[in-house]
């Protein structure tokens, strides 16, 4: 092994024998298919492994082995050899108090990770903290079972947005065939992470859609939601989960950025971008972060000003980009 870190995290998983697994609060799919592959190699070679996170899996995602198992809590206490912490960039982002306090092994593919671990892995590169997790069970000598080849799998697919990102390299698709020749259901599992809707999520996608604004280039999509409108069309904000993605189905446009009122004038953004723009950049401007073409943060004002401020800066991000490779 030529990785210096993995093997760190290798010996340290060989050596301990309790570990609690957690990931960012609002899990997806790479944090929930990273944490159970790693969950079912340790607990293959004897290990005890607790999941704690502070949000449930989304609905879709329930349909994966081992996920009802998964524990809610925003603080954690108890003996532990080691606490494994996915998919986060700075020990915050969990939102489950306590974890600080055991050995930090910290497994991430986030630009700007803050090194926050005893022990930091940390590969930008990667198009899912899942592509990691596939090395260390490898490197773990755990077998790819059916289970741990699906989280991968799912870890890969919705982190890549269905194979849409720039994230994506040659060795995502070899890792992507070892899990279907280690029997993942390529059909079953897209069918269960996009194919599970309920009419109240279409009516919600249909409302947040029909009020989608366009900047006057026509390249930048505003979607808004709050709590009054999630009301009226009979959703949740769980099944706004994916919906950002659908503007960008639109030829023209580069960029989205998705509003979604937390309390008063608190709002989460969520951001997308196609090809080289930068939309992490834009994130990371406002104390958030992510990826380049997928990122978010938190901010407080008035949505006019706070949606012309993020327009200002995707309009930079789009123009000031390199060159189309
Ligand atoms: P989403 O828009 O799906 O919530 O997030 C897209 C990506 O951006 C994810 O990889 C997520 O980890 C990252 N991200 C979203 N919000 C934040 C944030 O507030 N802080 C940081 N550091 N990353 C975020
Ligand atoms: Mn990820």
């Amino acid at each position: 092994m030529n990785n210096p870190e993995l093997q760190r995290i290798v010996d340290a998983v060989r050596a301990r024998q309790r570990f609690l697994v957690s990931s960012h609060a609002r899990p997806d799919g790479d944090s929930i298919g990273s944490q159970l592959a790693f969950a079912y190699a340790a607990r293959a070679l004897g290990k005890d492994v607790r999941i704690v996170n502070r949000d449930p899996a989304s609905p879709p995602l329930m349909a994966f082995p081992g996920v009802s198992s998964i524990e809610i809590a925003d603080s954690v206490s108890g003996d532990f050899d080691a606490a494994v912490i996915m998919e986060c960039g700075d020990i915050n982002r969990p939102g489950v108090a306590g974890l600080d306090r055991y050995f930090v092994i910290n497994i991430d593919h986030h630009q700007g990770n803050t090194g926050y671990g005893a022990i930091n892995w940390f590969e930008p590169t990667a198009a899912a903290c899942g592509e990691m997790v596939f090395d260390l069970v490898n490197a773990l000598g755990a077998p790819l079972t059916r289970e741990i080849a699906t989280h991968i799998y799912l870890a890969i697919l919705t982190d890549t947005g269905s194979f849409h990102y720039s994230s994506i390299s040659p060795r995502t698709f070899e890792i992507c065939r070892q899990t279907l020749d280690a029997g993942v259901d390529p059909v079953a599992v897209a069918r269960n992470v996009y194919d599970s809707n309920n009419m109240g999520r279409l009516k919600l996608f249909g409302a947040v859609l029909s009020a989608m604004q366009i900047d006057p280039s026509g390249r930048i999509a505003i979607v808004y939601l709050d709590h009054e409108m999630a009301r009226a069309a009979g959703g949740t904000y769980e099944d706004t989960e994916g919906l950002i993605n659908l503007p960008l189905t639109v030829k023209e446009i580069q960029s989205v950025v998705f509003f979604k009122q937390n309390e008063g004038e608190e709002y989460r953004v969520s951001m997308r971008s196609k090809g080289d723009i930068d939309i992490a950049a834009v994130a990371r401007d406002f104390g958030g972060g992510g990826h380049r073409n997928a990122a978010g943060c938190t901010v407080t004002g008035p949505i006019d000003a706070l949606q012309k401020t993020f327009l200002d800066k995707i309009e930079q991000a789009i123009d000031g980009r390199p060159a189309d490779r």
